[in-house]
Parts: C-alpha cells; sequence; structure tokens
C-alpha cells in the first residue's frame, strides 16, 4: 500500500485551514461592501471583521490594512506608491541581496521608468544584511529613499536585524517597507513595535486562500494607489474587494498560533542533525548560525542537483523545493544562495525543505530515508 502525500513545503504555500475554507463558504454570497443598502452592509461587516483578525494578528492599526490580491500587489502597491506619490516620492530604493523576486523584479522595473535608482545591499555568508555595508549605504542616501529589508528570507529562512538598521534609515531621510510574506505566521509580528513604515503579508502562507493579501501601513504615510478606481480601501487599493478571499484571511489570521508552529523547530533541527551525521562531501546548512524560522531547513548536497532532488522525492509522495517556488521550475542556481557567496555547484544543488505545524516525527523521518537512498544511489552512479 502506497504511503498517502507527504507535504514539507510550507514556505511555497499552506493547505487551507478548515476555518478559512468555512468562513470563505459564509461569505460567498455577500453583496458589495460599498453598498449603503443592509446587503452593502452585511458584506461591509464582513471585511471589517477580517481587517480586525488581521490587525490583531500583526498589532497593525485596523485602518492601516489595507487589502491586495496578495503579497506580490502588495509589494507593488508599497514599491510603486512611495514612488509615485505627489509629495516627496522615494528617488532611491535599496533592497537586500535576497530580496525575493516580488521586491527585487519591482524595484528593477520602477528603477527602469528612471523615476528611482536602485542599489542592492549585500549579505554575509550567514544570509544577513550586511549591516556596516547597509548603514553605510543610508548614510550617503539622497533623501526620501525606502529602505527594503525582509523578515524571514523565504528560502533560508534566515530572519533579518531590522531592529539593527532602522535608526540608520530614519536618521537619514529613508521609510522603511518589510516584506513579512514569509515570517507571518511563523513568527511574532508586532507591525506597531518594528515601527516600519509599510509590511506585505499573504494569506496563502497561513493557511488561507491563494490571491489575497495585505499591506499594512503606518497612519499617515501617503501613496500614489497602485490600482485607480473606486474609493474603497479608504481610496488607497481601487477596486470591489475580494470579500471571499478576505473572509478566509482573517480567519486564518484569527487561527495563527506562534507558539504552536515553534514547536516546528525541534524537527527541524532534528532533520538538521541527521544530515549532519551522514556522509556528505561539502554538505552546507544554509544560515544555520543565524536566527532562522523555526521550520526551515535549506542545504546543498553537491553533486546532487536541485531539479533531481525534488523529483527523487516527488517519486517517493514527498513534495519539497528548490528554493523558492517560483524559481523551482527554473534550472539555475538560487540567487539567494548565491548571494550568500555560494559556488555554482552548491546554488545549484540546494534543496529546501520547510515544515508545518501539523508535520510529525514520522515524516521527518519518512523523509530522510528516502532522501538518504536517494543520494547514495546518485553517488553510486557518478561514481561508476
Ligand atoms: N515575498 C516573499 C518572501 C514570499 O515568500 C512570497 C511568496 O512566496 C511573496 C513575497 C509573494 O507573495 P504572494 O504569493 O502572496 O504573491
Amino acid at each position: 500500500m502506497s504511503l498517502p502525500r507527504l507535504f514539507l513545503d510550507y514556505n511555497a504555500t499552506s493547505p487551507l485551514l478548515p476555518v478559512a475554507k468555512e468562513a470563505m463558504i459564509a461569505a460567498m454570497d455577500s453583496g458589495n461592501p460599498s453598498s449603503v443598502h443592509s446587503e452593502g452592509r452585511k458584506a461591509k461587516g464582513v471585511l471589517e471583521v477580517a481587517r480586525k483578525q488581521i490587525s490583531a494578528a500583526t498589532k497593525c492599526d485596523p485602518t492601516g490594512v489595507i487589502f491586495t490580491s496578495g503579497g506580490t500587489e502588495a509589494i507593488n502597491a508599497a514599491l510603486w506608491g512611495m514612488a509615485r506619490r505627489e509629495k516627496d516620492p522615494v528617488r532611491q530604493i535599496f533592497i537586500t541581496d535576497i530580496e525575493h523576486s516580488a521586491v527585487r523584479d519591482t524595484a528593477e522595473a520602477i528603477a527602469a521608468t528612471g523615476l528611482v535608482e536602485l542599489h542592492i545591499l549585500p549579505v554575509t555568508k550567514q544570509g544577513v544584511v550586511d549591516i556596516e555595508a547597509a548603514k553605510a549605504a543610508f548614510a550617503k542616501a539622497e533623501k526620501p529613499f525606502l529602505a527594503c529589508v525582509m523578515l524571514a528570507n523565504n528560502e533560508t529562512g534566515v530572519i533579518q536585524p531590522i531592529a539593527d538598521l532602522r535608526q540608520d534609515i530614519f536618521s537619514n531621510g529613508g521609510f522603511l517597507f518589510v516584506d513579512g510574506v514569509q515570517a507571518f505566521g511563523k513568527i511574532e509580528i508586532d507591525f506597531s513595535d518594528l515601527q516600519a513604515d509599510l509590511m506585505s503579508v499573504s494569506a496563502h502562507k497561513i493557511g488561507g486562500p491563494k490571491g489575497v493579501g495585505a499591506l499594512l501601513t503606518k497612519p499617515g504615510i501617503l501613496l500614489a494607489p497602485l490600482m485607480t478606481g473606486g474609493g474603497q480601501e479608504l481610496r488607497r487599493r481601487g477596486g470591489t474587494e475580494n470579500i471571499i478571499g478576505i473572509a478566509g484571511f482573517g480567519a486564518a489570521a484569527g487561527a495563527v498560533d506562534v507558539a504552536a508552529f515553534a514547536k516546528t523547530k525541534e524537527l527541524r533541527d532534528a532533520l538538521q542533525t541527521k544530515l549532519q551525521a551522514m556522509d556528505i562531501e561539502g554538505l552546507k546548512i544554509w544560515g544555520d548560525a543565524s536566527d532562522r524560522l523555526p521550520n526551515t531547513l535549506c542545504f546543498s548536497a553537491p553533486g546532487f542537483k536541485s531539479d533531481m532532488q525534488v523529483m527523487a522525492m516527488d517519486l517517493e509522495g514527498i513534495a519539497v523545493s528548490a528554493g523558492s517556488a517560483c524559481s523551482s521550475g527554473k534550472v539555475a542556481g538560487s540567487k539567494v544562495i548565491t548571494a550568500m557567496d555560494a559556488s555554482e555547484e552548491e546554488a545549484s544543488s540546494t534543496l529546501r525543505v520547510s515544515l508545518g505545524a501539523s508535520t510529525t516525527q514520522t515524516d521527518i523521518q519518512r523523509f530522510m530515508d528516502a532522501w538518504a537512498k536517494a543520494y547514495e544511489r546518485t553517488m553510486k552512479r557518478r561514481a561508476a
């Protein structure tokens, strides 16, 4: 009898939570939240409940929550919004070398229009933004500028030292955008305490539906809207809201349990120890000396290509990833790992295993057994 599928790719997406599904089904027949009649008011009620749930889970004032079609739109809204706003548009954008393509490609697209100058901040071999290099760059920046620093990296799980950077950003006339998509639901998020101006979050990483997210904004921050049209979201994002998705997002945010998620660390560490105990020539665990998301393990096993690893595991019924889901279809090595000074061989033999709150010890052992067998088979074939 074949084993059920084993999903170990929670950083790519997470299974829809039953509470989110129920909330979505209940919101299915909603009216238009902008209508003043009772159908509209009822829909508005659903929207505002969800807004409060996101607010409570992120410690962002409810009026600061702008619903979007996902993390990518929230990022676009933040970056384009700051570059195109009427008063004091930013003229320089700084991003770390390990930002998700949603940030990197957007910053590059804005720079290509000539609106801003783009600067890339280097990271250390441990996958952390180089604090001294970043501080030096901010000191020389043209005001006002936008600094984009992700809270946690999607491939390595490495958590970025926002608190060590923000003073230098603010005192030099900069704004801070934090991509919180990967961190939300996995570690405690306190938007007020973080003091960021803007932060992106996404529903599908926390057990909500795909295609919905939010941009969290500090009170008073002015952005040019990415979507013009109706006056929805306090004129900050035109278009009738995706009530069904938003209801699911709110319910998933209400179910965020960071303490329960923290338990994935024990299993992740056990998996890491098992890998290290194997005789793997050149094994690298990325970000192992850094503060990481509890559920994420990213490693390179030279000689065993990423796509081969993913396929071998898939044949065993196990879903893992060759880095970020968006790039896993490509053969090129991981940009994130390359930015951490990896060799070409290391960058093209990377695997990301990301656990969920329901992952068990048995799951970890099953992965380990399947992976070890596939690795040994590959090495034998290479030696023959
Ligand atoms: N930022 C990070 C760090 C991510 O990991 C992702 C998705 O993988 C995104 C942004 C994009 O979010 P979405 O899939 O909601 O557009």
